[in-house]
């Protein structure tokens, strides 16, 4: 036990789904973590769950003002981190002729906008040695109808792990990609699904999935803190697929 014992990590979208399950894995392991989201009762229901070594700070990933906010509470409560997961997103599904520029815009906003800047607005905190885990999805390389800006923002974020990867080697942090699959969370309400095509879509996904199932938050959870720790310490630039199969066939 105790694979994070003494670090610090900052879990972006903490509150719910895959950040929550992290959060307390990262914590049950000795980690103080620090929580964002924009729902400040969210984020208080969570503390509460997560226990005593966990703090929260109310923001917008794709707010720079929000960013600079949150890196100096960070600061000056905490003073630096060693781990910082950038893994808040959205999505909503739609037909390519239906797309607006408002949600083209509002999923880059967060999902690739959020992400770069989270983490280059961390480097100044984060330790040498850190690592950095980036929340994609296995849409970033499938074609799924409805999905498409959203598998754009993904591919984005693959794409940052790689740069960074190389851009951060001379301080020996660590960048590597999680891309989980169908992960029964929160999100699934989120995507704009109407309730009486609910079943009928969750039937069509199942069947792609070759083990037959739904993953479930604290399966990817485990992923992550097998990014964050040492247990993968000659691992960079991977991207660590959590999908029962679903991208691998
Ligand atoms: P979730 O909705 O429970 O978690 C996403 C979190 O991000 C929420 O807490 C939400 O409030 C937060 N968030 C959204 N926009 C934000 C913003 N602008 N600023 C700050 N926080 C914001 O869903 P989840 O499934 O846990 O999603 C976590 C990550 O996993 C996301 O990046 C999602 O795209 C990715 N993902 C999920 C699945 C899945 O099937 N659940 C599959 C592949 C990838």
């Amino acid at each position: 036990m105790g694979k994070l014992k003494g670090k610090i990590a900052l879990i972006t979208g903490g509150a719910s789904g895959i950040g929550l399950a992290s959060a307390k894995a990262f914590v049950a392991e000795g980690a103080q973590v620090v929580i964002t989201g924009r729902d400040q009762a969210a984020i208080d229901v969570a503390l509460a769950e997560i226990g005593e070594r966990a703090m929260g700070v109310r923001g917008d990933v794709s707010n720079l003002a929000d960013l600079d906010r949150l890196y100096s509470e960070i600061g000056k409560r905490l003073g630096h981190l060693d781990i910082v997961f950038a893994n808040a997103g959205a999505l909503t599904l739609a037909p390519f002729e239906d797309i607006t520029e408002v949600q083209f815009n509002r999923e880059f906003d967060i999902n690739a906008k959020g992400v770069f800047f989270t983490v280059q607005k961390a480097l100044p905190l984060l330790k040498d040695g850190g690592s950095v885990i980036l929340t994609s999805s296995i849409a970033h390389f499938k074609g799924t109808p409805g999905y498409n800006v959203y598998a754009a923002t993904k591919a984005a974020v693959r794409s940052f792990a790689r740069s960074w990867t190389v851009d951060l080697k001379h301080r020996n942090i660590r960048v590597n990609c999680l891309s989980p699959g169908p992960t029964i969370t929160p999100l699934a309400g989120k995507m704009g699904i109407p309730a009486e095509q609910a079943e009928s879509y969750g039937k069509y996904i199942l069947e792609q999935i070759p083990m037959g199932r739904f993953g479930n938050a604290e399966e990817t959870a485990k992923a992550a803190l097998f990014l964050a720790s040492d247990d993968s310490s000659f691992i960079t630039g991977v991207d660590l697929c959590v999908d029962g199969g679903m991208g691998q066939i």
